[in-house]
Order: structure tokens, then sequence, then C-alpha cells
């Protein structure tokens, strides 16, 4: 029989060696370092040669329960001997060992996540190969110890600590510190160690048989995919688990050959201002991980940052000039390729230089705005690309509070400036204390000797970070950044028990519990709370908001209430108001006793002699309302919730506001048990109220006029109010208050000479009103606009209290039936179709029907997505969220064009 050969698929793709078979744009397949290992190939760069297995073969792992598919082992052989001869050596072989990395890679960077293993190849013998090729007895032994060490906690599940108190025990014996102090022999001596504490715990020798030491490690990274910490990193960035690792497999390049060997890693701007400078860490005469761990304290790679920091360790650009000047030149060669900052790491053999990775850098958010508009202003990007690069949520952190200058500051200590913004908590020394305080509410700071990514749900927890040990770049800073945490890191004078959770800092003894303020910013270590600053909108935050406003269609109003709400949304860029509640109106001290009075009046003539002392305080409020805003449209929605939320229930206060109203206890209390309900969000509310006392709208329309003229006058800008209806489900309630409002709106007229320009509308808050929108909507007469108050629809539409759904939300979400919690993004596929449906239906009658929404979701990324796309006019949010709004509302624009 004569059967064609079945090719296997391809699993391997090769890098920097005789060819490179991929390039930036395979993130998908090869994950996102292999790929731009590749690109970096590409560009010329100097990239020890290599080569990715690809996600598939993790695809393929799976799925076959936890096995590499057969076709994978020829494929790597083969990929192999090819770097083996680009480099000279062979794997395995005890003359001239190939070493290699075996690095993880997902399509998403993931730092810290995955595990790699550095120097494999080594056993007992080719370690003596590698003693006679660099005739370095140190380096070599100094590499095998840490392959073993990687490799026995990776691959054989051998605890770190293990050989952290085994070197530890040795240093303290032999009164050293720092790991370079120990010689080759030292270093022989540990490796014995190792092995026999390795055997000791699996009960079997550390393998020699290099093949199965390769097998091993890339069976672990693709294992490792699913640990608890990978697991963890996903769920918090919503990466999906079925994307799959890449694994790399690269000639290991040394940077521990010496004096004239490092490690370091760079940005090419400032990840914490933004700054176009370089930024990075360096560290002679190490590997790997050695520069972010924290072990030693990093050089500087730049003169001026050296400087500043006031450091007597020489920078890279003082060390060798020529290195660092090849080093520029590859960081603006990656810039101008990935129009982006770079995250790199590199390592110096002897020498000469190494590009190990980049990617996008992580960043805070000043920088991601300092940089995404320097870059448009570079010409680098568009400035449609750099209102795509800032994350919309994230400007939120910029409307929080900053240490105030002026404020008392008992200043403990000082660390290095993490990550910027100041955070105010009590001391947790776990993880898992930081996540039990947040979940009642309390704000804690971490306090960590330094931080590793099992600490990642306490740093999320915490309000802000303290590490007494670690760089610009270690892990606490790194994490921090990325979550838009305050982190204060490598502040040396702390003394951290965290057995005890104590914390020692000078002489100042603090324990679990006790309050500090962290300045991010500066890096300052505060006693107690300290005084905080309210941010404003300027500089780049302000560019870049003026670009967004350029984008998007979408408008953006404040809810606002009262004239410093009103302010704060002008401060913040509202197009207007688009809610304005007006029972706060009522609420006032000087004002309820006259509210009670009419909700008490025995009849109609009693009702409006206590809303005429209503009036001119209504019209006051409104007056100061359209002078703030200066023209800008307002929303006014009259009079919503239960009367009964106006009367007192208390025995004492029952009393005392009979009295003041100079009725019997027995009256009002009546009253109450009258006004009383079951289901009050269901009952006696909104238009409803109005429908049984016009007066009261009566009033308030009066007030809104009256005001409108008033205000006009005096800016010159004519007001134009919208009068919104709440609660409103059959047209027929529509007109009997729109009959009511354009009544006086006459009636004012006349008494002024002046012709009033107003419009009539309501709110959509209950799903009748959604399908109804047709009727409501119709002629002249109908509606003229809308705006879904999506809290009320929500609770309605699902049949769910907003105040009682907690439990419920809770068992929900963890039984899977909901992915969020409907109150903060809006239920596209239930909510959201009945705004559909509304909008739809109102246009078809109206077609220039002005539609907005004022719930919650206003202020919500993905929601204001779904608004824009449904083709809603505007927004209506908090004022503090009105940038989100503002930037989401561009980029929702932007995404339809195909932009990012
Ligand atoms: P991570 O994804 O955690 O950054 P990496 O795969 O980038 O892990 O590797 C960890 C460390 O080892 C990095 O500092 C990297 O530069 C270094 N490294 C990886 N491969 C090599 C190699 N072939 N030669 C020298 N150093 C390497
Ligand atoms: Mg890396
Ligand atoms: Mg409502």
């Amino acid at each position: 029989m004569n059967t064609a050969p079945t090719s296997a698929p391809r699993w391997v793709y090769l890098f920097g060696a005789d060819r490179t078979d991929g390039d930036a744009g395979m993130k998908t397949l090869l994950g996102g370092k292999g790929a731009n290992l590749a690109e970096m190939a590409n560009l010329g760069l100097p990239v020890p040669p290599g080569f990715t297995i690809s996600t598939d073969v993790c695809t393929a792992y799976y799925e076959a329960g936890r096995k590499l598919p057969e076709s994978l082992t020829p494929q790597v052989d083969e990929a192999l001997e090819t770097i083996g001869r680009i480099v000279g050596t062979k794997f395995g072989d005890t003359d001239n060992p190939l070493l290699v990395s075996v690095r993880s890679g997902a399509r998403a960077s993931m730092p810290g996540m995955m595990d790699t293993i550095l120097n494999l190849g080594l056993n007992d013998e080719t370690v003596e190969g590698l003693v006679r090729r660099s005739g370095d007895r140190r380096f070599a032994y100094d590499s095998y110890r840490r392959f073993i060490q990687m490799y026995a906690d990776i691959v054989l599940g051998v605890d770190h600590g293990v050989f952290e108190d085994i070197l530890e025990t040795f240093k303290n014996l032999n009164s050293m510190q720092l790991d370079t102090e120990l010689t080759a022999d030292d270093w022989l001596e540990i490796i014995e160690s190792y092995k026999a504490a390795i055997a000791d715990a699996i009960d079997r020798p550390f393998p020699q048989d290099t093949g199965e030491q390769l097998w091993g490690a890339i069976s672990a990274v693709f294992g490792s995919w699913q640990n608890a910490r990978a697991k963890t990193y996903r769920f918090l960035h919503g990466i999906p688990d079925d994307w799959g690792t890449a694994v790399n497999v690269q000639a290991m390049v040394f940077g521990n050959m010496g004096e004239t060997s490092a490690t370091g890693v760079a940005f090419t701007r400032n990840p914490s201002t933004g700054v176009k400078e370089i930024f990075g860490e360096f560290l002679v005469n190490a590997q790997g991980e050695d520069v972010v761990a924290g072990i030693r304290t990093p050089q500087h790679l730049t003169e001026a940052a050296r400087i500043e920091a006031g450091s007597s360790q020489p920078s890279l650009e003082a060390l060798t000039p020529g290195t660092f000047a090849e080093l520029v030149a590859v960081f603006d060669k990656l810039e101008t390729r990935y129009r982006d900052m770079q995250d790199i790491e590199f390592t110096i053999q002897d020498g000469k230089l190494w590009m190990l990775q980049t990617r996008s850098g992580k960043r805070t958010l000043e920088a991601a705005l300092r940089i995404a508009v320097e870059m448009a202003e570079e010409g680098l990007i568009s400035r449609e690309e750099a209102v795509m690069r800032v994350n919309a949520a994230d400007l939120d952190q910029l409307l929080h509070p900053t240490i105030d200058p002026d404020s008392e500051k008992n200043v403990l200590t000082n660390g290095l400036p993490a990550s910027p913004g100041a955070a105010v908590g009590e001391i947790v020394f776990h993880a898992e204390d930081a996540e039990a305080a947040k979940a009642k509410g309390i704000d804690v700071i971490l306090v960590r000797v330094e931080t590793s990514p099992e600490d990642i749900h306490g740093m999320h927890a915490a309000a802000g970070i303290l590490t007494a040990r670690g760089g610009m770049t270690s892990h606490a800073a790194v994490v921090a950044r990325g979550m838009g945490r305050p982190c204060v890191s490598g502040a040396s004078a702390l003394q951290i028990d965290a057995r005890a959770r104590t914390l020692k800092i000078g002489s100042t003894l603090l324990k679990e519990g006790d309050v500090i303020t962290i300045d991010g910013s500066t890096g300052q270590v505060l006693h107690g709370r300290v005084k905080m600053r309210q941010p404003e909108m300027s500089g780049n935050f302000g560019t870049l908001m003026s670009w967004a406003d350029e984008f998007r269609r979408l408008g953006v109003r404040a809810n606002a209430d009262t004239p410093r709400d009103a302010e704060q949304s002008r401060i913040f860029g509202a197009d207007g108001i688009g809610l304005c509640r007006t029972e706060h109106m009522f609420f006032e001290a000087d004002r309820i006793l006259a509210m009670r009075e009419m909700i008490c009046a025995e009849d109609e003539e009693g009702r409006r002699a206590a809303l005429d002392r209503i009036l001119p305080m209504q019209r006051g409020d409104f007056e100061q309302l359209f002078e703030t805003m200066a023209g800008l449209p307002i929303t006014i929605r009259l009079l919503d919730p239960p009367l009964h939320e106006f009367l007192p229930h208390e025995g004492s206060e029952l009393t005392s506001v009979a009295e003041a109203l100079d009725i019997s206890v027995e009256k009002l209390r009546a009253r109450v048990r009258e006004l009383s309900e079951f289901n009050p969000m269901l009952g006696f509310r909104g238009c409803r109220i109005a429908i049984r006392y016009p007066e009261i709208t009566e009033m308030q329309a009066r007030a809104v006029f009256e005001a409108a003229i008033a205000a006009g006058k005096k800016t010159g800008a004519p007001v134009k109010p919208e009068i919104m209806i709440p609660l409103v489900i059959y047209r027929r309630e529509f007109d009997i208050l729109a009959d009511v409002i354009r009544g006086i709106a006459r009636e004012v007229e006349a008494e002024h000479g002046v012709s009033l320009d107003y419009e009539i509308g309501t709110m959509v808050e209950l799903p009748r009103c959604a399908l109804k929108a047709d009727e409501i909507a119709a002629g002249e007469e109908g509606a003229a606009f809308f705006s879904f108050g999506t809290n009320d629809l929500t609770q309605t539409c699902l049949g769910l209290s907003r105040d009682d759904g907690g439990p419920i939300l809770q068992t929900y979400t963890s039984a899977g039936i909901l992915e969020m919690d409907p109150f903060v993004s809006i239920d596209v596929s239930g909510v959201g179709e009945l705004v559909q449906i509304g909008t739809e239906r109102g246009r078809r009658v109206k077609p220039d029907l002005k539609i907005g929404i004022c719930g919650e979701h206003a202020g919500d990324e993905a929601s204001i997505r779904f608004f824009h796309e449904a083709g809603l006019d505007y927004v209506s949010c908090s004022p503090y969220r009105l940038p989100v709004a503002r930037l989401a509302a561009a980029q929702a624009a932007l995404r339809e064009k195909g932009v990012g």
C-alpha cells in the first residue's frame, strides 16, 4: 500500500536563527513574547536565537489531558540543532553544551505570572564543559545552582524556601552579605546541598538527562497556564482561559559572566510620569530576575537618573558609553516600530548587548496621558489613536485626592515614589488581611518587605502599598502602577515584623490597625491621616479630553441638583444637566416644614398656602442653577419620591413636628400611616403624586419659568428649560400634567410679556413606558424628549430591588447566572432591549426625538458603548464621572470607525 505521508501540523517557529518565521502580528499564535522576539530579529536587533512553540500546542496539550503531541518532538529537536549550530554548541554536549531558557509567553503580557527557567541543559558533566569553555568556574557553578533552584521549584515542585534557607545559612556561617561574595567552590558546595535537599524532597535525584530537563520544563510552562496565580491574574484582567500560552526556547546569554556582563530592564519613557527619557536599572554580574527581585540595589541606566537619586554607583551611561549608545539606538528603533512606549529586557554578555524582550509597557494614568498626547504631537500616532490609548475607566484615579501641600505632615520615612497618588489606611501585613478589611469597607495600606505574585489579591484590595525592599521596577512597583494603586517601595527604614504585626520606623512603633498615609508621588510615608486635596482637569488630561470631545457623537451631561454640582460639572466639561432632581429643594431645613404642611393640609387651599411659601425658595435655586450653566440645556425633573419620605417616623420627632405644624400628634400619625406603603418603589410616587395634587406641578413649573426669565436677563444667555415628568406609563398621565405646565407657561408669559422657550418630556423608567414610547411621543403635544432612568428601569425590568438585591446578586454571580452587576453595567440583552425598543418606537413617530439616559450606567464604560450604538443623544452621569464618560463616548465613536 502506498500512503502519502500525512504532514504533522507546524508547532515550532524559529527566530533570530537562519531565518525568523514570525512577526509582531502573530501574537495569537506565538504569544506576545514570541511575536516580539521575532519582530526584534526582523528589525535586525541582536536577539539570541531560539524558537517558539505555538499556543496551538497549549490547546492540544489540554485537549489531550495534559499531554504534548508526538509530532512536536522531531520539530523541537530540529530547531534545537539549528540554534546550537548558530551559537556553535550542541544541546547535551559535555564539551560545549547549548544552554537555553524556557520562557512562557501568553497573548497578553502576564508579568510574573508564568514561570521561566534559565540555564537549562546543565548537569554534573555539562557544567564542566561550561567551565572549560568559559574559563570561569564561578560563573559556571553560579549558573548551575540557579538552574537547579529554578527547575526544582517550577518543575519538581520543591518549595523555593528550601534553597533560600540553604543559601542564607551558608552566608551567615561564612559572614557573607551578597551572593557575589561566594566563590566557585562555595557554589559547588551549595549545589551539593541543593541536590541533596531535592533528592530528599522528591525521593529521586535531580534529573541529569538534559532531554528530560527540556521536556519537563516545556510541560511545566504549559501546565503553569492553569496555576492559581495565572488564573487570578486572568480573572482580574479579563483574559480568556482558552487563549493559552506559547513556550519560547532560547539560547542563553549570560549577564553573570563577571564585571563586563550585566542584566537590565528599561522603559523607553518614564512609566511613572510619561517623560520622554530613558528609565531603567541594571545589575552587573547578574542574571534574569535579579534586577526585579530586590536582591541587590540596582544601578541607574542614565547619569541624570543617578544624579537625581544621589547614588554613588556608576550609571551604565558612564560605565560603558558605547553599549549605552547602542541601547539608545535600539530604543528609538523599537518606539518607531511599535509606536508606543516599550518595556525592555536586555543582557550584556562580556560587553555585547543582547535584546531579550520588548512589549508595550504598563504605565500610570499620568504617564498614559502624557505619552498619548506627546506621541500625537511628535507625529508618531494620530490624535484618534491617542484618544484610544487611555483607558477611560482609569480616569477615575485623577478624580482622587492628592496630599494637600499645606497640610500638617509628620514624615516617618521616605521610600521610592513607585506609583503616584496618595492613600490613607490602616496598616495590614498580610494579603489576606487586606482582603478581609476591604470586605468590611476599611481602607488599608498593605505593608510588606517585598511583594510577590501571591500578594496580588491583597494589593488589589489595599488602598496603597508600602514595601521595605525593591526598586522602581520591583514587583510591587510594576503591579501597583498597573492597578493604579499608590505605592511607595524600597523604604529601607521600615523594620517589619509580619508575624508580630508590627512596624518600626526609627523610634516609632506602629501596629496593625494604626493609620498611615503614603504618597506614591513623592515616596513619603506619613504618620496618621493627612489632609487631601481635590484634583483638577489640566495639562495633558485637559488636552486629551478636548481631543475626545472632537471625536464623540454622544453628548455628555451631568446629574446635578445644586449649584455646587453644576459648577463641578462645568469644570469637568458637561454639555448640560441631564437630570436635576428637585426633591432636595424640599428637604432643606428651612423648607421641610412648609413641605410637611403641604402634605398634611386638609384641602387644596391649605396645600396652596404651603406651596406659595416654597415657590420663592425653589425659584431661587433654579435661578442659580441656570446662571451657573449659562445657557446650556438643563433637564428638571418634577417631584419624584414618595411623600412619606418627607414625614417623621420616630415618636419624639412626631411630637415636635406636630407642634410645629400646629396639629395633633394623632392626626400626624394618621397621615404617616395613610402614606406608608409595603413597596414604596412601586407606589405613590413620580407623576402619580402630581396627578393627585396638580398644584405641586403648578408651583414647580412656575418656579422654573420665572427663574428662566430672571436668569436669562441676568446672563444674557437665553434659558430653555426641559421639564421632565417622572414615572409615566400612560399617554393620558403625560397629557394631564403637560397641560398643567403649559397653562402655567401661558400665565407667566402674560405676566412678564415674554414668550417662553421650553420642552416637556418624560423619564422612561418603567417597561410599559418603553413599550408605549410611540404613543407617549406622538404628535406636537407628545413628549419632546425621553430620558431613560436605567436605575428604575433595571429594577422593574428585572423585578429586583437595587437596595435589597445585594445578596441575590452575589449568589447569582457565584452561580454563574450573572457576570456583571446589572446596576453597574447595563444588562444589554434585557434592559438594553427596552432601551432599543423605546428609542426605535419613539423616533418612529418623532424622528428628531431627543433621547438621553440618566441612570448610574451613564458613567460606566461598557454601558456608554451600548448607548452610543443604540443611537442615544446623550448620557447624563455624576459630575465626577464626566471625564470617564467623555472619553468612553469618544472611544465608542472611534471604535465604530475602526480606530484602535
Ligand atoms: P517574564 O515573562 O517573567 O518577564 P522572561 O521569560 O522574560 O519572564 O524571563 C525572565 C528573566 O530571564 C528575564 O529577566 C529575562 O530577560 C531573562 N532571560 C530569559 N531568557 C533569557 C536568555 N535566553 N538569556 C538570558 N536571560 C534570559
Ligand atoms: Mg520578561
Ligand atoms: Mg426614577
